[in-house]
């Protein structure tokens, strides 16, 4: 018997046919298996709540009741689709209307105060994951299987960091498992909202935008579950983004650094810190399509067990900029690179790649274009002397740069490797600028010209190995 937790998210349950297949999944599970669900908010719906906040706290009086009525009769079209029984739907629209309610209530206060504080606008979106977890519990039910809508609150305890509140892990895995190993134990589903926790004195906090994913492996890691499977709307991690490389295929089998490495360079696949909790405990993390949930997927888990030395996928992070700042006088001064880190971290501008020659001539690196001119005219300031004497030649500005990354466990210490990446964009005749290799030791990273961009990911993406010789152990 194993334990698995599934996460759907905003799309897996935003409609009749998606609840459909959330409901064929569970029933198609090993019947011994014991399964807990964390589901979203129906698509859409956070960012409708936030609406009707945000325009309530600008003096607009008519615009939370629209939304209101929007989604009550979202929820409530939906129910009737999927609930046969009359009592059901009694039950459930109950309360739908509670907590829509509760909306108007909230959104009307914060329309005579004028207020919006961080604490109301939790107790405001964290009302769509309670909206829709009754709605998926209920419609589990009239398909004959046992499940029960469980509000987190109850589960996961968190700090009062309102808006981006952090798990206290001992308390919210004590009340983890007083709370659902009882219903797991009689085959009943738990149908948790995602996305929310409670403080300690029992105020509604939420886990940041997209935080369901995070509710997953909290609660997967506080079961100590054998596996927690994110559904999404794609088959899997890919091993390039499909609108710039048609044939990008899907990866099965990843290691965890190297999921760590594709979210950082701009892929969308799960943020490390998410995944954490299941790391720290060595759970493995599956992602499979709701759509297409016969298909393998992908699976994350450790380093060794995920296969070494190939080249996994390869993305790439667009909207940069590389500055240099380069001159003979910089040879052997120290503090140079000091002076100009600690100029760019004053404008909170983050660096996403640092190359310096060892001639030490130069030093580049990577930001957001967003930062640039600022960056650049800061870094003008501080080296105003060593300009003026011409220890530095000055400070260089290259806009419109993006960063290629490959990413494979292992790929930095296979010769070979970085010869055929060179090679192949040589043979595009793609200009390469900056070289780097990644944080976690499974990435390279290269700087190129936007225009280059999405032919030098299709000249890289041929020598991606991954689907060949792989079969997936389905546990
Ligand atoms: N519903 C929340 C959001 O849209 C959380 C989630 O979907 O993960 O941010
Ligand atoms: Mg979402």
């Amino acid at each position: 018997m194993a334990l698995h937790v599934y996460k759907f998210g905003g799309t897996s349950v935003g409609s009749v046919a998606a609840i459909g297949s959330v409901i064929r999944i569970v029933q198609s599970a090993t019947p011994a298996n014991q399964i807990a669900i964390v589901v979203s908010a129906m698509s859409g719906v956070t960012d409708a709540l936030l609406r009707g906040a945000h325009t309530a706290a600008a003096g607009d009086g008519a615009t939370y009741l629209s939304i209101a009525q929007d989604l009550r009769l979202r929820h409530q079209i939906t129910a009737q689709e999927l609930i046969a029984s009359e009592a059901e739907r009694d039950t459930l629209e109950v309360e739908t209307d509670r907590l829509l309610g509760e909306f108007t209530t909230l959104c009307h206060s914060i329309h005579v105060l004028g207020e919006l504080t961080p604490r109301a606008l939790d107790a405001i979106s964290a009302l769509g994951e309670r909206l829709n977890a009754p709605l998926v519990a209920a419609a589990l039910r009239a398909q004959g299987q046992a499940a029960e809508a469980i509000d987190a609150a109850r589960l996961i305890a968190t700090d009062d960091r309102f808006g981006d509140a952090s798990p206290l892990f001992d308390l919210t895995r004590h009340q983890v498992q007083t709370e659902l190993r009882p219903l797991l134990d009689a085959h009943t589903v738990p149908v948790i909202t995602g996305f929310l926790g409670a403080t300690i004195s029992g105020a509604t906090t939420t886990l940041g935008r997209g935080g369901s994913d995070y509710s997953a492996a909290i609660i997967g890691a506080a079961l100590d579950a054998d596996e927690v499977i994110f559904y999404k709307e794609v088959d899997g991690v890919l091993t390039a983004d499909p609108r710039v490389v048609p044939g990008a295929r899907v990866v099965h089998r990843i290691a965890y650094d190297e999921i760590g490495e594709l979210a950082y360079f701009g892929a969308k696949v799960l943020h490390p810190k998410t995944i954490q909790p299941l790391v720290d405990r060595n759970i493995p993390v599956h992602f499979k399509n709701t759509f297409n949930p016969e298909f393998p997927g992908t699976v994350v888990m450790r380093r060794g067990e995920s296969g070494n030395g190939r080249i996994k996928a390869v993305t790439a992070i667009r909207s940069l900029s590389m500055i240099t700042v380069a001159g003979r006088g910089m040879l052997g001064v120290p503090g140079i690179a000091a002076r100009t880190f600690t100029t760019v971290a004053r404008l909170h501008a983050s660096v996403l790649m640092i190359s310096q020659a060892s001639s030490e001539q130069s030093i580049c690196f990577v930001i957001p274009s967003t930062f640039a001119d600022e960056v650049r005219a800061a870094l003008e300031a501080e080296f105003a002397n060593e300009i003026a004497r011409r220890d530095i030649d000055g400070v260089f500005l290259q806009d419109q740069a993006v960063i290629v990354t490959v990413v494979g466990a292992g790929i930095r210490t296979t010769p070979g490797i970085a010869g055929r990446i060179f090679a192949a964009l040589g043979d595009h005749a793609i200009n390469i600028h900056a070289i780097a290799l990644g944080s976690s030791e499974c990435s390279i990273s290269l700087v190129v010209d936007a225009n280059d961009a999405d032919e030098a990911v299709r000249a890289i993406h041929p020598l991606t190995t991954t689907t060949a010789t792989e079969t997936v152990q389905l546990v």
